[in-house]
């Protein structure tokens, strides 16, 4: 049997990973600022992590939803504490498009309307309505097409209100950092708006976390820095370093009701373990100021390169705007224990690259 051939692959064959630095089948060693696309929260192999997932492989890998896992209550109060959202509530799946099809799902069962708003550039995920709210009409197919989706420029207020104006909107989504579409940085008061609009339309706000979040720019949500907060963040990617675990937190307002979400898979025991010691090292480690600090870093030594017409980002969500390059913008997505010893030896090679 041959395999679906829908990746455009690199030929390196990685076979092993410590901290940042990963080593192919020939032994070449390679420093990874790109974490298998933002995935590598606490770097790979981590050994508070290896240990924790061992222990629990040994102990139960898995069971479904319809026991107690207690577990889950605790990555729950864990979350709750290190995100600084103690009363949202949470509910496991297992990628990020899940998630954000489980959000918008969840919005429109709490005000029985059905437009969402995304934007122009925007990722969501490749699962029916997630890819529907996606800007990217190749990867849409014609089953997954809707009139619900509403798209709107971004970083645009007035579209947004016209939009209020004109629909019954069931929830916006937006990424606090567009990823895929670029390293976008959505405007704090853009951020603002849609919490206005959105509490004036009984609208849910949903802050697609998925690629942004996870303390990678330097704060738990990148949303947190326009100083508000959404009804519902999604998350995925560093949740689980490479393990496999989705979530989505919801606010308080929103009450649950038997059956209305579910999942066979998330949550489960080994999941759950991988969820927790990604948490544990990120509060043990200070990962989220060592990524503000390392990115701010980055961010300031790559702006003095003459080749590079802009860079964005924050903390280590960073792209790098090179004209001559292509694609034209370079991607900064390493683990938040990132050393600044090898934010150097990046800035090193960098240096060589361009002269
Ligand atoms: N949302 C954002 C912002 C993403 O960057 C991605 C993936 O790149 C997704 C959602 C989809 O996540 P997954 O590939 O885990 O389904």
């Amino acid at each position: 049997m041959k395999l679906f051939d829908v990746y455009p692959i690199n030929p390196i064959n990685i076979v092993k990973g410590v901290g940042s630095l990963v080593y192919d089948d020939k032994g070449t060693e390679y420093l990874d600022l790109y974490g298998g696309h933002a995935v590598i929260s606490i770097g790979h192999t981590n050994p508070h992590y290896v240990k924790r997932l061992e222990d629990q492989l040994h102990q139960i890998g898995f069971y479904s939803n319809s026991i107690e896992i207690p577990l889950q209550k605790e990555l729950a109060e864990k979350l709750g504490h290190v995100s600084g959202k103690e009363d949202y509530q949470l509910f496991l799946c297992n990628s990020g498009a899940e998630a954000n099809e489980n959000a918008l799902k969840l919005a429109s069962f709490y005000n029985g309307k059905k437009k969402v708003i995304a934007f122009k550039g925007a990722f969501h995920g490749r699962t029916s309505l997630a890819v529907a709210v996606t800007d990217n009409p190749k990867i849409i197919a014609p089953v997954n097409e809707t009139d619900n989706a509403v798209f709107l420029p971004w970083k645009d207020e007035a579209a947004l209100e016209q939009a209020f104006a004109e629909n019954e909107i069931s929830s916006v989504i937006i990424e606090g950092i567009q990823g895929v579409g670029g390293i976008q940085v959505a405007p704090e008061s853009f951020l603002q708006k849609i919490r206005s609009l959105c509490d004036a339309n009984n609208a849910v706000f949903i802050a697609d976390s998925v690629q942004c979040g996870y303390g990678r720019t330097g704060k738990f949500f990148s949303h947190d820095y326009a100083g508000i907060n959404a009804d519902i963040y999604t998350m995925a990617k560093g949740m689980g370093n490479g393990f496999p675990v989705g979530g989505i937190i919801i606010s308080p307002k929103i009450q649950p009701a038997y059956g209305m979400l579910g999942t066979t898979f998330g949550g489960n025991h080994l999941a759950c373990a991988a969820g927790l010691a990604v948490l544990e090292v990120m509060e043990r480690d200070n990962l989220m100021q060592n990524a503000a600090e390392v990115g701010g870093y980055l961010i300031e030594e790559i702006k003095k390169f003459k080749q590079v017409t802009e860079v964005r980002g924050r903390g280590l969500m960073i792209g790098i705007e090179l004209p001559e390059a292509k694609p034209n913008v370079v991607r900064l997505l390493p683990a938040l224990n990132l050393t600044k010893a090898h934010a150097d030896r990046f800035l090193e090679a960098f240096t060589t690259v361009l002269n």
